[in-house]
């Protein structure tokens, strides 16, 4: 039998982004991403349930729903792959109008959380950075030997108070440039969205203050909310590995 569903990749994307990539049953939530700990690659474990089956024999089947659009996004809930054996095997249990309900209060929770994340300072891109850091799965080869950017740290009028974080935070720079290279291959403009936030960050914060002062301001900027000592490690890695890339501070 021909299996001919389509999974157009801007729907796909959008399912995922809608959702934060994570499964709408609310009681489950599970995160689909995994990064390979191996590869370093990033694999979706996701499933793509369809609300109104595919099939005229499927889950849900419903001939009157406009075919155009039963391989759509809105045709689609994420789902972890138990959470969809669930759905699938108790079509009365889980009808067209309870898992529409499912999809849309998930997505509403997932806004409100960047909401929160929002008026928290902190913002999405780097929570998922410093959470990605701080699980250890982009550890390899440590640098102890990454040279300092002394040149750049005199030329911000730093001392040996910030620079002795930002040779801790180097310590890991490899380890960011992993995470940073397999997050792209997810979405490409992760890396540059992440970059720029903090620049705009820079260019408030050098307006009132400057030196080790700034550096300390950016480091609370980072830390902003977090007291866990991984996670507050992880962003030093990330401001430090910024901070060593030019891309923020004086070149
Ligand atoms: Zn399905
Ligand atoms: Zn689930």
């Amino acid at each position: 039998m021909a299996d001919n569903r389509k999974y157009p990749q801007q729907d796909v994307k959008i399912l995922y982004g809608k959702a934060a990539a994570r499964c709408a049953f609310s009681k489950c939530r599970k995160v689909l991403v995994l990064e390979d700990a191996f590869s370093g690659k990033a694999k979706q474990i996701g499933k793509i349930a369809h609300i109104v089956a595919h099939s005229p024999s499927g889950p849900r089947a419903d001939q009157s729903y406009p075919q155009d659009k039963l391989d759509r996004y809105v045709n689609w809930v994420l789902l972890c792959p138990t959470c969809h054996d669930i759905v699938d095997t108790q079509p009365e249990k889980y009808s067209t109008e309870v898992l529409l309900k499912i999809k849309q209060e998930h997505e509403s929770w997932v806004e409100e959380q960047l909401d929160e994340e929002m008026s928290n300072v902190s913002f999405a891109e780097l929570e998922v950075a410093a959470k990605a850091l701080s699980s250890g799965n982009f550890c390899g080869s440590t640098d102890f030997h990454v040279i300092p950017p002394e040149l750049k740290i005199t030329k911000n009028k730093l001392t040996q108070l910030s620079r002795s974080y930002i040779l801790m935070g180097l310590s890991r720079s490899s380890e960011v440039e992993r995470f940073l290279v397999s997050m792209a291959q997810l979405d490409s403009e992760f890396p540059e969205r992440l970059k720029n936030r903090f620049k705009e960050e820079y260019l408030e914060l050098c307006k009132v203050s400057s030196g080790d002062e700034l550096f300390m301001d950016m480091l609370a900027f980072a830390n902003s909310g977090v007291s866990d000592f991984k996670q507050q490690a992880a962003r030093l890695a990330i401001v430090s590995h910024l901070f060593h890339l030019c891309e923020i501070f004086k070149k």
